[in-house]
């Protein structure tokens, strides 16, 4: 009988290694399709961020369609080169990262790696290096896990791409953002972040799970930037809008 369970579980494990594990959709459970745990249909609903910022990737209003940029990177340019955020943060793409953050459901992290990777990989450069946003250590111990690491796994892992984890550090634990105001998240990331190892690349990518003011990856793009680094790239599942 135990032999029998254990054969089991051995054949089945095998399959999921196999990629033969049935596909199912993360959000309404029917069959999966192109590789992925969510089907056409859903894939097709997602709310897309096709009409965003040039620069910082936040969604514009359609009555604005011949406008590039946001108002705030026409007034001051963000410290990072470019974002790239292919969704906005609106339903069901928040109800998955707060899945993925809150309940810990990793279906989430591979699904939305993997819609990132596929769209990242049409961009002509890639990065030397993949550096996910950081956990401060006492969040990092309450969640048990860093879900901008989540993200970051399956966009490295298709595009081949070296993700480094250990590169930046939180110097102080930092609120949650969601629960703060704009000024009270710029003052909440300054000087959060610092490098633990002399860094030599041109080239950086951060990823996050969403981008709201930017103050976070701004923070680590400015160390970045000193420590000589040319073009720093934001990659993010989503971009929120800005609370005016
Ligand atoms: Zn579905
Ligand atoms: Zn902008």
């Amino acid at each position: 009988m135990l032999r029998t369970v254990v054969d089991i579980i051995g054949r089945l494990a095998a399959a999921a290694g196999n990629g033969l594990w049935p596909l199912r959709c993360a959000l309404c459970g029917q069959s999966g399709h192109e590789d992925l745990d969510l089907c056409a249909g859903c894939a097709a609903d997602l709310p897309r961020n096709d009409h965003a910022c040039e620069h910082c990737a936040e969604p514009l209003a359609d009555n604005h369609s011949s406008i590039a940029l946001c108002g705030r990177c026409l007034q001051r340019a963000p410290d990072f080169d470019a974002c790239v955020a292919p969704f906005r943060y609106e339903f069901p793409v928040d109800r998955m990262i707060q899945g993925l953050k809150y309940r810990r459901e990793l279906v989430y992290g591979r699904v939305l790696g993997e819609l990132l990777a596929r769209h990242l990989c049409r961009r002509e450069t890639r990065p030397e290096l993949v550096i996910p946003v950081p956990l401060g250590l006492a969040r990092y111990r309450e969640r048990g896990f860093n879900q901008a690491r989540e993200l970051a796994l399956p966009v490295c892992k298709s595009l081949g791409l070296a993700l480094r984890s250990d590169l930046i550090t939180r110097r102080r634990e930092t609120q949650e953002q969601a629960s703060l105001d704009r000024n009270e998240r710029l003052k909440n990331t300054r000087r959060a972040f610092a490098l633990t190892a002399p860094l030599q690349a041109r080239h950086v990518a951060i990823v996050d799970d969403v981008v709201t003011t930017g103050s976070t990856v701004n923070e680590i793009s400015k160390v970045l930037r000193a420590a000589g680094v040319e073009w720093i790239e934001v990659w993010a599942v989503a971009r929120a809008e800005r609370s005016r």
